[in-house]
């Protein structure tokens, strides 16, 4: 990398798969997809059901550890100044900043924050806590309160921000992400079809839906292979 470069880096579930935090991809909850839970549509039709399933991902996620995927990301932006580095994740889960990454951007939200459900201008606050049948947490306006993700279903936060990082970025690296949930997974088809060459890198176990857009594709456990990646920009 040189002077002028500029460095987005998204990030999928298969970056926390090592840490304990299983895929959407080929798992389930109780049998169910997660795609069917994680879904307004399964909030709207059954609030307790979504909050059991988001509380025993809190308890799972308060209880893994980063590994050394998430620790090669820090390190990195730690010898880059601010604004060359971009961090975006799809995850919730909270651990990249476990990992002493500054300033990551939360796409898809985050785990351990709540909200009203139903926007009425209080703003999401931090909390562990989880939430059985029957004691739902409810916002001062008297609506439910939902945990601070994005849905199937709803738009990712702040899109627009987002659009800016991508407008600027020279390299494109995604990692541990099945390039199949949208609109994420079309970010890097965009920098291809824009003026301007961006390098579009990717990491992860298997090739991504989405992969003819990538100019380099390094298979295998971001773990293992990440760092050498990162070494080499
Ligand atoms: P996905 O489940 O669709 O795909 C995960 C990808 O990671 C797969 O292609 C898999 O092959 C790959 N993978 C598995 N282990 C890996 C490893 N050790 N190293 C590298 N790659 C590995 O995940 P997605 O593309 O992120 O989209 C699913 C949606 O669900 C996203 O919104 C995501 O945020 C959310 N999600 C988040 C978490 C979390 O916060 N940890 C966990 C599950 C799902």
């Amino acid at each position: 990398m040189d002077e002028s470069m500029h460095i987005f880096v998204l990030t999928g579930a298969g970056i926390s798969a090592e840490s304990g935090i299983p895929v959407f991809q080929g798992t389930s909850w109780r049998g169910r997809p997660h795609a069917e839970l994680a879904n307004i549509h399964a909030w709207n039709a059954d609030p307790e059901l979504v909050w059991e399933y988001y509380s025993e991902r809190r308890r799972r996620a308060r209880e893994v550890q980063p590994n050394a995927a998430h620790f090669a990301l820090a390190n990195f932006a730690e010898s880059l100044s601010a604004n060359r580095f971009f961090l975006c994740t799809q995850n919730v889960d909270g651990l990249h900043e476990a990992a002493g990454s500054k300033n990551v951007f939360h796409v898809h939200g985050c785990l351990f924050e709540t909200r009203c459900a139903d926007e009425c201008g209080q703003l999401a606050f931090a909390d562990t806590k989880e939430y059985a049948a029957g004691s739902l947490p409810r916002c001062v306006c008297g609506a439910l309160q939902r945990p601070n993700v994005c849905w199937f279903g709803e738009q990712p936060y702040e899109l627009d921000r987002v659009q800016r990082e991508l407008d600027q970025c020279s390299v494109f690296l995604a990692v541990g992400t099945s390039g199949s949930v949208q609109p994420v997974a079309s970010f890097v088809a965009m920098l291809k079809q824009r003026r301007g060459p961006t390098r579009t890198m990717f990491v992860g176990l298997e090739r991504p839906a989405n992969a003819s857009y990538f100019d380099d594709i390094h298979l295998g456990k971001a773990s293992a292979v990440l760092a050498e990646v990162l070494r080499r920009l």
